[in-house]
This record gives structure tokens, C-alpha cells and sequence, in this order.
């Protein structure tokens, strides 16, 4: 159930930029794992077209598109599917399942209740002065209708992040015909690395690297994948070959090699596993080599307003003196949030503050168990409520990208019919 935007799209494909692509090739994001090629087929695309990058909008319409095919066979396969937009505001449990109070509209009674709410909303920088954020030098969401279209052409700009979501906004500023300085900040100053034109095979993964996810060490996968990678033409193809031991070496490893991962190897981890398209890259590129865009390892360490500027301090790594920066705009650009227990979504924390679910050892999301199924404040399970997406990062790891979430929602469907 969605309560903003068109349903099926959410944040990610409800995109209308065209610059806005997907990280994924095409033949890979059908929504059925049986079918990977669905989406390619279904924009009928051919060579090289199906292992390039389309636009995130035209994932969208493919989604809205298979959403209408299930509403329009429903019947004939004895399902009753409605569709409704609202937000859902509490889950209730009762004597016989659960309760859903539903905004302006009646209550809904269910047996079993599906939670998938996609990621947590950004949380609030602290590092940001109540006047900053108010101030419109300062664009939280830059995913809205027409936020970046405001930032006057010459514009100085600082970015806060500069993983995916930045690639999206420098690139949108661009293609926006943007000629002012673009600095863009993270802790690692690292931005995402970019997939190759020509799809490379995944290499077969050697017996060392095997051994090595099955103990969960992760000390000896990064030897391993160092040494594969040395050998390899190409490191992606290493990277690539991990993906169907991911979730499993996660699952072995304990709380603490999770944290030391967690701590040491995680911007690596993103950088090299989630690429943008070449394309993307070009452009980031040409706009660094221009000296347009700068990429800083950096810390913000306060901001405010000042004469219509926003003022920033910041620690560059390495360097202990402060470093002062003034712009006309700040954007946030740190992706969306999984920290159950500090969130404000209205209808988690309502379910956090009430014990009915509770965040996973890490803070990466929701706790659940091995069937989907929410664990409350004592891991107890509650029967009949379940979670998917995003916020199953503690308990998979990886769960944001489609190949892996076509896969759980597949697995927890089974379940559901199964039960029946
Ligand atoms: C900008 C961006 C780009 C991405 N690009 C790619 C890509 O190229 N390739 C790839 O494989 N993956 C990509 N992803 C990752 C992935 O595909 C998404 O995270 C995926 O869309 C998650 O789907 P979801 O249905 O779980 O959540 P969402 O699509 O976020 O949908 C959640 C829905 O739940 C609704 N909701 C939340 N709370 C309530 C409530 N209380 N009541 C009613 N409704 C509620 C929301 O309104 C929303 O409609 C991207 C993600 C983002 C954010």
C-alpha cells in the first residue's frame, strides 16, 4: 500500500528525469526471478540495448505495467486484489490477527500483514542549524518535482554524500546546464565506481575465496578477493561472482565480524558493488576534469545561514584545523535511513514505541526471523506481521537491489500461499 506517488513506482522509480538511470542492465530486472529478462523483453529491447542502462522512469512504467496485469488476472485466479491509497497509520494487534487504522478511510481486520514500506526517511543532519535547514539554501529532498531546477545556474553548491544519490544530483545539475562549483563531501570521499559497456562474465570463485565465505572470515574473503582480483582482466567480474554467496556468508558471520565489516570494509563494499552506468560516469568525470566538481574525504562539522549563504565548517581527513566553505546551497545527499530505532516514520515508530518491532542487532533495519516474520521487543515472533525490503539489511544484508528483492518477495509469497 503506497500513500504518495504512483503505486508500484516508490521513490526509486517514480523518477521523471531522464538522467536518472537504473545501476542494473536491463535483461537482469524482470520482477520475476524465474524470468530476468522480463523487463528487457517487455520494452522490447534488442542487443546492445538489453545489457545497457535505461532510465529508472521506464522501470516505473514497466512496474505499474505488471501491477495492472495482476489486478486485471486476479479474478480469474480466485484473488481479490485491491488497491488503495492512504497511509496506514497503526497496526493493531488482535485476539484473530491485526487491525489497520488507515488515514481517512475505515479500518482494515487481516490475518497476516505484509510491511513493505521501502526504506526509512533521511534522518535530520545535526550538524545543521535549525536556520539552514529552514532556509532555502538548504534542499533535503532532492528527488522532488523540480527541487534541483531551482539552483540558479551559477550557483556554488556543496553536496553532503557522495554515493549514488550524489551522481543523481550532480548529473541532474548538469544536464540542468549548471556551470557554478560543485564540491561533494562523504567520510571516504569515494564516489561510485562504474560498471564496464560490454557485460563481463562473473569469473568461476576460486576454492579459497569459497572457504573463506563459508567461515565468514571476513579477513580471509578480502585476501582472497584481493588476490582474485589481481589475476582477473577485469576486478567487476570477481565482485559480480559474489553475489549469489552474499546473503549466506552474511548469515556467517558473526555480530562481530558484521560490525568489523560494517566499520572498515562497508564504503568499499558499496563503491565496488553498486556501479553506475558508464555513461554516468563519463559525465562525472568530464565535470571533475573541468575542476566543476570537486570530491572531498570531509566531515561537516556545523552549518548555518548567513546573508542569504549557507556557511559551513568542515574537517578535511587528516587535517585537524577547520576548513570554512560559504555557498548558496547545500543538498542532502545521504539516502534514505534504516535506523528503526531513532526514526520518525510515523507508522514504525508507532510500532517500535508500542514493542512490536524492534531494530535488528545492528541497526540496519527491522528484526526478523528466518520467515520473514517481525520479532518484538523480547524476540518474540508476531505471528501473521512481516516485513520486506530494505529494512531486512541486518538479517540479509544484501536486499535493496531488484535481484535480490524479486527473490524474498517470491519466497515470502510462497509462504503465504503455503499457509493458506
Ligand atoms: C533513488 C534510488 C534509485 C535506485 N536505483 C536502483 C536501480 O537502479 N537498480 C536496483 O536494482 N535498485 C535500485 N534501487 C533500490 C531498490 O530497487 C529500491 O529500494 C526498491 O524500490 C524498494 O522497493 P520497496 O517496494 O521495498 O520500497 P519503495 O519503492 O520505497 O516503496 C515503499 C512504499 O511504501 C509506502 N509506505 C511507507 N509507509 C507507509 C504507510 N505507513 N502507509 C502506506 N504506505 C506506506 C511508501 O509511500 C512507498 O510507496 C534504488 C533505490 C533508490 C532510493
Amino acid at each position: 500500500m503506497g500513500h504518495d506517488g504512483d503505486f508500484a513506482r516508490g521513490v526509486a522509480y517514480g523518477t521523471p528525469r531522464l538522467e536518472h538511470c537504473l545501476n542494473v542492465r536491463a535483461r537482469d530486472l524482470g520482477i520475476d526471478p524465474a524470468q530476468p529478462a522480463g523487463f528487457a523483453d517487455w520494452l522490447g529491447l534488442q542487443s546492445p540495448a538489453r545489457e545497457g542502462f535505461q532510465q529508472r522512469a521506464h522501470y516505473g512504467y514497466y512496474l505499474c505495467a505488471m501491477l495492472a496485469e495482476a489486478e486485471a488476472t486476479a479474478a480469474a485466479r480466485s484473488v481479490a486484489l485491491q488497491v488503495i491509497r492512504a497511509a496506514v497509520e497503526a497496526v493493531d494487534r488482535t485476539a484473530s490477527g491485526f487491525v489497520c487504522r488507515v488515514a481517512g478511510r475505515d479500518s482494515i481486520a487481516a490475518t497476516r500483514v505484509v510491511m513493505a514500506m521501502g526504506a526509512l526517511p533521511p534522518q535530520p543532519l545535526s550538524a545543521l542549524s535549525p536556520a539552514l535547514v529552514a532556509s532555502p539554501n538548504y534542499i533535503a529532498a532532492p528527488f522532488a518535482d523540480g527541487a534541483l531546477d531551482q539552483v540558479a545556474r551559477d550557483a556554488e553548491v556543496l553536496v553532503i554524500g557522495t554515493g549514488l544519490t550524489f551522481a543523481d544530483v550532480a548529473i541532474s545539475l548538469r544536464r540542468n546546464g549548471h556551470r557554478g562549483r560543485i564540491e561533494a563531501i562523504s567520510r571516504h570521499g569515494l564516489p561510485p565506481l562504474p560498471h564496464t559497456v560490454e557485460p563481463a562474465a562473473p569469473l568461476p570463485v576460486s576454492t579459497e575465496l569459497l572457504d573463506a565465505l563459508q567461515e565468514g572470515d571476513v579477513r580471509r574473503v578480502l585476501h582472497a578477493l584481493r588476490s582474485a582480483s589481481r589475476q582477473a582482466d577485469d576486478w567487476r567480474r570477481v565482485i559480480d561472482a559474489l553475489r549469489p554467496h552474499t546473503q549466506s556468508f552474511w548469515q556467517r558471520m558473526d555480530g562481530s565480524a558484521r560490525r568489523r565489516f560494517l566499520r572498515h570494509l562497508r564504503t568499499y563494499w558499496e563503491i565496488h558493488r553498486h556501479r553506475i552506468a558508464p555513461v554516468l560516469n563519463d559525465e562525472l568525470d568530464a565535470m571533475r576534469s573541468s575542476g566543476q566538481l570537486v570530491i572531498r574525504a570531509s566531515r561537516l562539522i556545523g552549518a548555518d545561514v548567513d546573508d542569504g549563504r549557507a556557511r559551513l565548517a568542515l574537517r578535511d581527513r587528516g587535517l585537524s584545523d577547520l576548513r570554512t566553505l560559504s555557498v548558496d546551497r547545500v543538498v542532502r545527499a545521504i539516502g534514505l535511513d534504516s535506523d528503526v530505532e531513532r526514526t520518525a516514520h510515523p507508522l514504525v515508530a508507532r510500532l517500535r514505541d508500542a514493542g512490536v518491532v524492534r531494530s535488528d542487532a545492528l541497526g540496519l533495519g527491522m528484526d526478523i526471523d528466518e520467515d520473514f516474520v517481525v520479532l518484538d521487543r523480547n524476540g518474540e515472533r508476531v505471528t501473521g506481521l512481516y516485513v520486506l525490503g530494505p529494512l531486512l539489511r541486518g538479517r540479509w544484508w544484501e536486499i535493496t537491489a531488484v535481484p535480490e528483492l524479486r527473490r524474498a518477495a517470491a519466497e515470502l509469497a510462497d509462504r503465504l500461499v503455503r499457509q493458506e
